[in-house]
This record gives C-alpha cells, sequence and structure tokens, in this order.
C-alpha cells in the first residue's frame, strides 16, 4: 500500500471489479449461448423421434394398405412395395430406439413400440404368404385379422403416446430456453451499464487521481521555471501521493529559493564590499577613512551597530574613527587592554550577559556584543565593533570587510610612514626644508587670507665646523639632534620647525606677533648656551646660537615672499654683529625688544 499510494490502490481496485464483472459477464453468456444450442439441439432431436414415429406410422399404414388392395383385387401389384415398407417401419422403429434412449419412459415405450411394430410386420408378412398360396377367392383368416387390427391400434397408441411424451417435452424445454433468454437479457441490461460505470469510473479515478494533480503540478513546475519564485503545489485535496508528491516539490522550491535569495544577497555583498575596497585603496588621508566607513559600514552591516577603531601608535590607544547604527556604547578612545578581543588577539563575543567577560569600552546590555581585532603581522591595527546579533550573510560580510579595513589601515600606516620620511630629516626628525617650504607657502597664503601675524626665525650654529673639527662628525650629529630638540621645546605645536640645512635651522610660527616671537627666539638662545650633550662619557659644550626674524602683520603693504629672505638677512646680520644674538628684519622690528633684552642687536635698539 505504501509503495503503491491510495490512488494506486483505489485505480486497480475498481479494475479488478470491473474484470471480474465482464468476466461473469462472459460466462453467463457463454453458458446461454450453450444453453441455446442445447435447446436448439432439443428442438431438433423432437423433431428426429416424431419424423421417426410418423415413419413407422405411415410405413405400417401404407404396408396394410397394400396387403388390404391385394385382398380386394388379387392384383399382386398392390405388393409391389409392401416388404420395403415393412423394412423402412423396422428401420425406423431402430432409430427411434437410439434416439430415445437418454429417456427412460421413451425408452420403454420404443422397446414396446419395437415389438409391437415386429409383430405387427410378421403378421401381415404372414397374411400376404397365405394369401399368395390359397386360392384367389378364399376369405383370410378372421382371427388373424382381427389381431393385426389390434396390433395397428396398438402402435398407433404407442405412437401418440411417444409423440405426446416427445412435445411436452419441447414445450418445457422451450419454456425453459426463454426464461434463460429473459434472464440474460436482464443480465445485459444492467450488467451492460454496470460494466461502462465501471469503466467510467477508472477513467474518473486516473483524471481526478492521476491526470488533473499532474496537469496543476506542472503548471506550478512550469510558472516556478518562468520565474514565479512564489509558484506552490496546492497539498489540498489530493490523493495522499501528490500531497506528498506536492509538499515534496514545494520543499524544493523553498529551497531554491531560499539558494537564489542568498546567492543574489553574496552578489549584493561582493559588489558594495569590491565598491569599499576599491575606496579604501584609493584613501589619501584619515579623515577619508572615516568618511569611507561611515558611507559603507550602514549598507554592509544594516541589522546592527557598531564603530571602528584605529590603533594610534604613539598614545597606544584605540580611537574611534567611524560609527554607524547608533551603538550603546561607543567610547571615542580606550586602552587596548579594554577589550578582550585585542587582548586576545582573536574574536570576542558575547551573546548575553554573563555569557563570557564583557569589555570594559562594551557597556553590559542584553544585546550581542562582537569585538573583532584587526591585526597584521601580529601588530594592532585596529578594532570592529558590533552589537546585535549577526545573520549568515553580515558574518560573511564582516569577515571580509574586517580583510579590507586591515589592509587598509596597514596601507594608511606605510602611507605615513613614507610620508614621514619624505618630509622628516632622519637625523632631527624635524620637518626637512622641502616640507617647509611647502608649509611656508600654504601659512603666506593664509596669513594673508585671515590677516593674522606670521614670523619666521632662521637660527644657526655658530662656530660648528670647530665643534665638529674639535670633536668629531658624529659628536656633531648628537649635538644638532639635541638643539633641534631643544628648539621644538621653545615653540608652540602648530609651528613649524624644519632643518633649513647643516645647522641651519627655520621656524614658521603662524599667528606670532614680533614680540612674542621675540620672547621665545630669545628664551631659546640662552636654553642653547646652557645646554650640553654627552658623548663617550665627555660633556660637550655649550655653544651659542644666531637668530634672525621677520614678522609680516597685515598692517603695511609688504609682500609676504620676501619674509624667509629677510630673516636671513637678519641671521647673517647676527653673525656679523658678534653671533649668539637675535637680530630683526628691519621692517619688523617690536618697539619693545631693547627694554627686555640687551644682547638685542644695534640695528633693533636703533628703530626703537
Ligand atoms: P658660523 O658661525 O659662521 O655659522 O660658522 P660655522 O662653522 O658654523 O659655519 P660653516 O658654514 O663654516 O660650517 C658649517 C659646518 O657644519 C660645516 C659642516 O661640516 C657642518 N655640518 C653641516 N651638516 C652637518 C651634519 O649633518 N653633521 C655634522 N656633524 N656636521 C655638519
Ligand atoms: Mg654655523
Ligand atoms: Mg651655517
Amino acid at each position: 500500500m505504501s509503495k503503491l499510494g491510495l490512488a494506486g490502490v483505489r485505480i486497480y481496485g475498481v479494475a479488478a471489479l470491473t474484470a471480474v464483472a465482464a468476466l461473469l459477464l462472459g460466462l453467463v453468456l457463454l453458458q446461454s449461448s450453450a444453453r441455446s444450442q442445447d435447446a436448439f439441439n432439443w428442438v431438433k432431436h423432437t423433431q428426429e423421434v416424431i419424423i421417426n414415429l410418423d415413419g413407422v406410422e405411415s410405413r405400417l399404414s401404407q404396408a396394410e394398405s397394400r396387403l388390404r388392395g391385394y385382398l380386394m383385387s388379387r392384383d399382386t401389384s398392390y405388393l409391389a412395395g409392401f416388404s420395403g415398407d415393412l423394412i423402412e417401419a423396422d428401420a425406423f422403429v431402430a432409430r427411434l430406439g437410439a434416439l430415445v434412449l437418454d429417456n427412460p419412459a421413451q425408452k420403454a415405450r420404443a422397446a414396446r413400440l419395437t415389438r409391437l411394430t415386429a409383430e405387427k410386420s410378421r403378421v401381415m408378412a404372414r397374411a400376404a404368404h397365405r394369401m399368395q398360396l390359397s386360392a384367389p377367392d378364399s376369405l383370410p383368416d378372421a382371427a388373424e385379422r382381427r389381431r393385426g387390427r389390434l396390433l395397428m391400434t396398438a402402435v398407433m397408441r404407442e405412437v401418440s403416446a411417444m409423440r405426446n411424451a416427445e412435445r411436452r417435452l419441447l414445450a418445457l424445454r422451450t419454456s425453459e430456453a426463454q426464461t434463460e433468454v429473459r434472464e440474460v437479457r436482464a443480465l445485459l441490461l444492467y450488467g451492460l451499464p454496470l460494466l461502462a460505470l465501471l469503466i467510467g469510473g477508472i477513467a474518473w479515478l486516473i483524471r481526478t487521481s492521476i491526470s488533473k494533480p499532474l496537469a496543476d503540478l506542472l503548471d506550478v513546475v512550469t510558472r516556478f521555471g518562468t520565474g514565479d519564485r512564489a509558484a506552490r503545489a496546492s497539498t489540498v485535496g489530493r490523493s495522499a501521493e501528490f500531497r506528498r508528491l506536492a509538499a515534496a516539490y514545494n520543499d524544493m522550491a523553498d529551497h531554491l529559493v531560499r539558494a537564489i535569495d542568498t546567492q543574489d544577497a553574496r552578489q549584493h555583498s561582493n559588489q558594495l564590499l569590491s565598491e569599499m575596497a576599491q575606496r579604501l585603496q584609493a584613501i589619501q588621508h584619515d579623515g577619508e577613512l572615516a568618511e569611507v566607513l561611515e558611507c559603507f559600514m550602514p549598507q554592509l552591516l544594516a541589522d546592527v551597530a557598531g564603530a571602528v577603531y584605529v590603533h594610534n601608535h604613539s598614545r597606544n590607544m584605540l580611537l574611534r574613527v567611524a560609527c554607524w547604527g547608533n551603538p550603546e556604547t561607543t567610547p571615542e578612545m580606550f586602552p587596548p587592554d579594554h577589550c578582550w578581543g585585542l587582548r586576545r588577539g582573536q574574536s570576542h563575543v558575547v551573546a548575553n550577559p554573563g555569557a563570557d567577560l564583557a569589555c570594559v569600552h562594551a557597556a553590559r546590555s542584553s544585546i550581542e556584543r562582537r569585538c573583532e581585532p584587526l591585526l597584521a603581522g601580529g601588530e594592532v591595527l585596529g578594532l570592529i565593533y558590533v552589537e546585535g546579533a549577526l545573520i549568515e550573510e553580515n558574518g560573511f560580510r564582516l569577515g571580509v570587510l574586517m580583510k579590507n579595513v586591515a589592509l587598509a589601515l596597514v596601507n594608511d600606516n606605510l602611507r605615513s610612514r613614507l610620508r614621514e620620511q619624505s618630509i622628516r630629516d632622519p637625523l632631527t626628525t624635524l620637518f626637512n626644508r622641502r616640507y617647509m617650504e611647502e608649509a611656508l607657502a600654504l601659512e603666506t597664503s593664509r596669513a594673508e587670507r585671515n590677516g593674522t601675524p606670521l614670523s619666521i626665525v632662521m637660527c644657526d650654529v655658530d662656530h660648528f665646523k670647530r665643534f665638529n673639527d674639535g670633536h668629531g662628525h658624529e659628536a656633531g650629529d648628537l649635538l644638532l639632534a639635541a638643539v633641534a630638540a631643544l628648539i621644538q621645546t621653545h615653540f608652540r605645536q602648530g609651528d613649524v620647525v624644519c632643518r633649513y640645512g647643516g645647522e641651519e635651522f627655520t621656524v614658521i610660527a603662524p599667528g606670532a606677533s614680533a614680540i612674542l616671537i621675540h620672547q621665545r627666539a630669545e628664551a631659546l638662545r640662552l636654553a642653547v648656551r646652557e645646554m650640553t650633550v654627552e658623548h663617550h662619557g665627555r660633556r660637550l659644550g655649550p655653544v651659542t646660537m644666531s637668530f634672525g626674524i621677520d614678522t609680516w602683520s597685515a598692517v603695511g603693504d609688504r609682500p609676504l615672499q620676501t619674509l624667509l629672505g629677510e630673516a636671513d638677512r637678519a641671521l647673517f646680520r647676527a653673525k656679523r654683529h658678534g653671533r649668539d644674538r637675535v637680530e630683526f628684519a628691519a621692517e619688523a622690528q617690536p618697539l619693545e625688544t631693547t627694554r627686555q633684552d640687551s644682547s638685542t642687536s644695534a640695528s633693533l635698539a636703533r628703530t626703537a
């Protein structure tokens, strides 16, 4: 049953019923035809019996008539055919005996008729013989004639009895045959429609249980094949097999739709990730990294919230560069040891509070928290922090994202290192002359635009050649590095301190007035005088430095481009006037300078 299914069982059941009905009907028809044949045979048999009875009767009557004619006329021609009649009567009676063997009553009558016929023939034959021998006018024996008459009557009685019996039998058999015909007709009348009904039932069963559901299923499959993703087979009102088939097809269709959706989502993910990767690769400065992340993170991980942190090596802090989806906790910065992911160097997921150790930077909450450290060569580059559970596709996206962002950070580090190298002097780590020129161009135009003052300091170690010659080049390098560090501490963070070349330095101080820059240069000059360096256990120095300053202010109409040259000329003057001093360019002398420092150049004092 489980193999065949309910529809199959029904169809086979009805087909078997139909076959049995057809077989029965056939059998009945076969039987009825056999009975008809029987009836026909009986009619024929009865006819034969009657023909033979008539034959016996007619031959005996004919022989008697011939004998009587001869007796009356003594004409021998009457006796012609007499013996033939007797022989024929004998033959008829013999055939009769054979015909009624199956019917005991008729058989007994036939036996009696045979005896009577034989006796009658013998009596007539004897009478004929005696008449032929006797005188022509002698009369036949009266007793014999009487006996002959009695015998003939007896023969006719038997013949008539037999004929009547046969006719009764014929009537009975005819009536039986008629009943049979009526029954067969009735059977056919009800049987054939029943058979037709059964065949119709099979056709209906095939249609309802196979053809129709099959056509419906085919229609659904075709619709699905031509892009209708919602096409599903009905599982109601069908046979169990088709319900199973429809359910199996629906499962397969669901599976396919899910696979297609996943594929679509993956395609979309790949496209977004590739676009983001292209932009990450083209980043030129830190601000752009934040821009790219803030644009793409909400698209890539729309269902969750989070932030991207970048590791700042000099401060050993993770700084937030981007954030999306309004996360619950996003400190602007935190040290690496506040994150279990960074401490262990692997992904740290806290699905619910208490499931695992919560990071200090992520507040306790019922939402899932995930820290994905961004590492390269064992070095911490940053962290992707996610709030909320990730669906499978987002897991894939996050995996690729981590690689892309890590690569961007590696590139960014590399780029800033290269940039540092190209703009910094390796000995002093100050900006080099090339950078100074760029910065100067930027600051002059800014000063012009904003109308803020701009000061330039040119300074040079006095008699450095002598120092080099006396203590060696290595000691000279050490001193240059120490002087550079000292200069940096005497100016503001926004001021650009550069190594102009050799033992010469330049400071660009945007916004610094002549008075302020003079104070700073003086302070530096005094600090240099105090400074010594230790080289191979010997304390070397101190040395002195000379300074040339020029300050541009919005008052007046002197061009900004002459600043550097004027400062250099002031430095030259400082050298000429005895070194270890601060000289101002002619147009930029602060009024208070003479009061503040006695060592300021003569030209300054003159102007004051
Ligand atoms: P002045 O007071 O006129 O500036 O005299 P000076 O000796 O300092 O100036 P000069 O230009 O005659 O000599 C500068 C010396 O600085 C010559 C050069 O060997 C030395 N020098 C330049 N660059 C470096 C450097 O990177 N390291 C060392 N050790 N010496 C350098
Ligand atoms: Mg010098
Ligand atoms: Mg010099």
